[in-house]
């Protein structure tokens, strides 16, 4: 069975690296298909490379920068033999034994998957957006709904998670304004109930946010009336986009069993419906998506990968080799 890898792990957030460090220190020799550079979510290191301050996750009296902590996660897994490449899987195959990923024209073989390929926030799609991510602009109330102490800020989405973050974000900030494009809210009656009551609550009906203002900090936000086509500036010093989520999950359609909102589904533990593939953080999880819990549920993976290679009777032979690893 050489040329096929005990485990291949799709993803490197803290899902994936905390897998891989797990893995590897269990000699199954991880291959982190880690993603390729981009800016929307995906890219490796998954959403906390597009974070600022991270003050949240254990073990950091004062705070770690997002990058720098999934930097040391990826040394961590390196230091124990994980392999890593930096590109993006074009395809899968979870009907063959052994598993068959491959990335462009390159196929590798693994007994064992663990999917981590996280979600990512949709957004706005507006100029500096992306850039001012850190700087003003948040798609994760929990983690840095601190930073606005005492401060106007903006909720933008008229959803659970809008009003959710809305109501959690008054702990904090001074007022908040919820920018919704229609007159009436997709959120469930109780969240709305809660988020009308508060008076430090004032929503934005009707309107949709046009324009950032602010270069390197976020200083206010245009925003247009749909109905009227007035154009009114408030300022604020924090904008949540809280417009919904995608999991990354368009490998695995019709291959893995995943929910109507497209996250996979998990049983006992990480396992998916296909034996011996597994799933950890944002990927199968639309609640609570921190990095704490995705790097929980990709400790989880791995112990269950781990067992599940152990109960397994070794396979004599490979149809295919990779032509690289
Ligand atoms: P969601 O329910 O899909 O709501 C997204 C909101 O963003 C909608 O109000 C939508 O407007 C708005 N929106 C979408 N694209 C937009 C755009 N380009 N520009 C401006 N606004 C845009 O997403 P979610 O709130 O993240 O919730 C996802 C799921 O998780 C739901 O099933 C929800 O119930 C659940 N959830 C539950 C809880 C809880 O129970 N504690 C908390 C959070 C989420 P329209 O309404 O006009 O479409």
């Amino acid at each position: 069975m050489k040329d096929v890898r005990d485990v291949i792990i799709i993803g490197s957030g803290p899902a994936g690296l905390t897998a891989a460090i797990y893995t590897a220190r269990a000699n199954l020799r991880p291959l982190v298909i880690e993603g390729e550079l981009s800016s929307t979510g995906d890219q490796p290191g998954g959403q906390l490379m597009l974070t600022t301050e991270v003050e949240n996750f254990p073990g950091f009296i004062d705070g770690i920068q997002g990058p720098a902590l999934m930097g040391n996660f990826r040394a961590q897994a390196a230091r124990f033999g994980a392999e890593f490449l930096t590109e993006k899987v074009t395809r899968v195959d979870l009907s063959v034994r052994p598993f068959l990923v491959e990335v462009g024209d390159l196929a590798f073989r693994a007994r064992a998957v663990i999917v981590s390929t996280g979600a990512k926030s949709k957004m706005l799609g507006l100029e500096n957006e992306i850039k001012l991510i850190g700087h003003g602009v948040s798609t994760c109330a929990t983690c840095d709904g601190f930073f606005f102490k005492g401060e106007t800020i903006a909720v933008v989405g008229g959803g659970d998670s809008a009003l959710e973050e809305a109501t959690f974000l008054t702990k904090f900030a001074s007022k908040v304004y919820v920018i919704h494009r229609r007159d009436s809210l997709r959120a469930s009656k109780i969240m709305q109930e809660r988020a009308f009551k508060n008076e430090r609550v004032e929503f934005v009906w009707d309107s949709v946010p046009v324009e950032l203002v602010g270069d390197t900090m976020l200083e206010g936000v245009k925003v247009r009336n749909v109905k009227t086509g007035e154009e009114t500036v408030l300022e604020i010093a924090g904008l949540f986009v809280a417009i919904g989520h995608v999991p990354n999950t368009s490998l695995f359609v019709g291959q893995l069993d995943m929910d109507e909102n497209g996250y996979l589904v998990t049983t006992t533990g990480s396992r998916t419906n296909v034996d011996g593939v597994f799933a950890a953080g944002d990927v199968a999880d639309h609640v609570y998506r921190q990095a704490i819990t995705a790097a929980g549920t990709g400790c989880m993976s791995a112990i269950d990968a781990e067992r599940w290679l152990e109960s397994q009777p070794h396979e004599a032979e490979i149809l295919e080799t990779p032509t690289e690893w």
